[in-house]
């Protein structure tokens, strides 16, 4: 049998990192002789206690902060989610009003639109075409009625830094209190929480190199806050459940790497130039939308003019890179991704944009490896899957018995819009398990909900032998607007699904 090596690169760290060897290590450790609950103080429970309150101290040293000002959490969303609903609760309505920027995490954007419907005001300071605070702005938006003012440090999509040490003399200056989601900065440039004069900051274990599920929240001493999860004494009463100590030490030991983390950054940055000019002479009209300066060594967001990017992460994929688009998902329509608008992108632009991350891990072959595949494609020089546009999908070949429909999408979606006719209904996570259902003689047509999803989807059946391949444009999002008779008509009749029966 052939046996075809695919080179793997991961390009996708602002998303998550690898587990590093020595995290694993540790939390192997733990896992296998800590198991004691913490809150008890016989001998096991002891040295489960120790370890809580190393890794305190460990988290603390690294941003510079005291172990009695450092929460673990379950991840950094929840920190976000505990800081914001807190001072919400403890300043209305004395004070109603905060200050935060359009381009914060979604843990973050959707804590302050919940927060909305409860009365409190939400006012976003607007940022430049490169996505910097305007701070001019932000000092006129302060009243007397805004309690917090809340700026990431390095944002997730962009790469974009700000100047938190500016905005704490704007904010101080006021006596309003800040808060920086600082979870893409740890590892990537430097986190004093003293320097840069913060009352809350976030951080994330999986965004380093450790375990996924756990969190740090750094509280200023004299700045206020207060229980989200409610239950046992736990972090000080704080956050109430027996703590994940294999996961907190994971995260400890993470932050160790900290400095071995920031002494790579050059090289990252060094790495990431290269492939900015590579690109470039592939495609000298590409649109950057990480600024060249201020910005995290490690993160390039780029729109690639007349390639729709979900297509083109399929390909990667294909080829073994892992990259993320630059728009979000919503289950009725492929969104530009609010940061990207935010910035001054058009739609269409933010439907070609790539988010590509690098990590330390990251070296000068897959540089190469990554513009020699990323040359191929804006060459055009290979397209093993076709793309069906929503037009093309008429009556005519929506009932062609050649075509073999496969719809991947999530349960949930399904909920949304029916399927096409005749389709078969599979689990996208289970795909590689129901290959041998699937008829390598048909035309295989994947369908997803919005567009993001089908690509990836049809390259990995190209990569496992199937030849005639494609995928829905857009989606049956996308489908159904063009075709409403259709859908109204024909939807959601004659589905097979492919149960998790017929293969596991
Ligand atoms: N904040 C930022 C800037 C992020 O990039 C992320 C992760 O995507 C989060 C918060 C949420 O982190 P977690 O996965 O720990 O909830």
């Amino acid at each position: 049998m052939m046996f075809r090596f695919r080179r793997q690169v991961y390009l996708d760290n602002n998303a998550t990192t690898k587990v590093a060897a020595d995290v694993r290590k540790t939390m192997n450790r733990i896992l296998k002789h800590s198991f004691g609950n913490p809150s008890s103080l016989y001998r096991v429970a002891r040295d489960s206690g120790a370890i809580l309150a190393e890794s305190r101290q460990q988290v603390a040293r690294t941003i510079n902060a005291r172990p009695e000002e450092i929460y673990f959490t379950g991840s950094a969303s929840e920190a976000n989610n505990q800081v914001l609903k807190a001072l919400a609760r403890s300043f209305y309505p004395q004070k109603d009003t905060i200050i935060a920027t359009p381009i914060e995490h979604p843990s973050v954007i959707k804590t302050l639109e919940f927060l909305s419907t409860t009365g409190i005001k939400i006012l976003y300071c607007p940022v430049d075409r490169e996505g910097k605070v305007l701070l001019a702005e932000l000092e006129k938006m302060i009243t007397p009625q805004i309690f917090l003012v809340c700026v990431m440090l390095a944002n997730n999509e962009t790469g974009v830094l700000q100047d938190l040490a500016q905005i704490r003399e704007i904010t101080a200056a006021r006596q309003v209190l800040l808060m920086s989601d600082c979870v893409q900065a740890l590892g990537k440039i430097p986190v004093d929480v003293q320097k840069l004069g913060l009352d809350y900051a976030v951080f994330s274990a999986h965004k380093v190199h450790g375990p996924k599920g756990v969190g740090a929240l750094y509280v200023a001493e004299d700045a206020p806050i207060s229980t989200l999860i409610h239950g046992g004494h736990q972090e000080n009463g704080l956050r109430a459940g027996t703590e994940s100590i294999h996961n907190i030490a994971g995260l400890a030991a993470a932050c160790q790497n900290v400095p071995r983390m920031l002494a790579a950054s050059e090289k990252i940055a060094a790495l990431k130039n290269k492939l900015v000019t590579g690109l470039k002479e592939i495609q000298p009209n590409l649109k950057l939308n990480s600024p060249e300066k201020d910005c995290l060594p490690n993160t390039l967001n780029v729109a690639f003019p007349g390639f729709d990017n979900a297509a083109f992460m399929g390909f990667l994929d294909y080829h073994g890179i892992g990259v993320s688009a630059g728009s979000a998902c919503n289950t009725q329509i492929n969104e530009p991704s609010p940061v990207l608008k935010a910035v001054g992108l058009t739609d269409d632009e933010a439907r070609q944009t790539l988010r590509i991350s690098l990590s330390d891990e990251t070296t000068e072959k897959d540089v190469r490896y990554v513009l020699k595949v990323m040359r191929d494609y804006l060459q055009k020089k290979s397209s093993p899957v076709s793309m069906i546009s929503p037009a093309q999908l008429d009556e005519n070949m929506l009932f062609n018995p050649d075509l073999y429909i496969l719809d991947i999408r999530a349960w949930y979606d399904r909920k949304i819009l029916k399927s096409l006719p005749n389709s078969h209904e599979g689990s996208p996570v289970f795909l590689k398990k129901y290959l041998a259902l699937i008829p390598k003689a048909k035309n295989i047509l994947l369908v997803c909900q919005v567009g993001l999803d089908g690509p990836v989807a049809a390259y990995y059946l190209r990569s496992k032998g199937f030849r005639k391949v494609g995928f829905l444009m857009g989606g049956l999002a996308a489908w159904r607007m063009v075709h409403p008779d259709l859908y109204s008509k024909w939807s959601g009749k004659n589905i097979i699904s492919i149960k998790e029966s017929d293969f596991l």
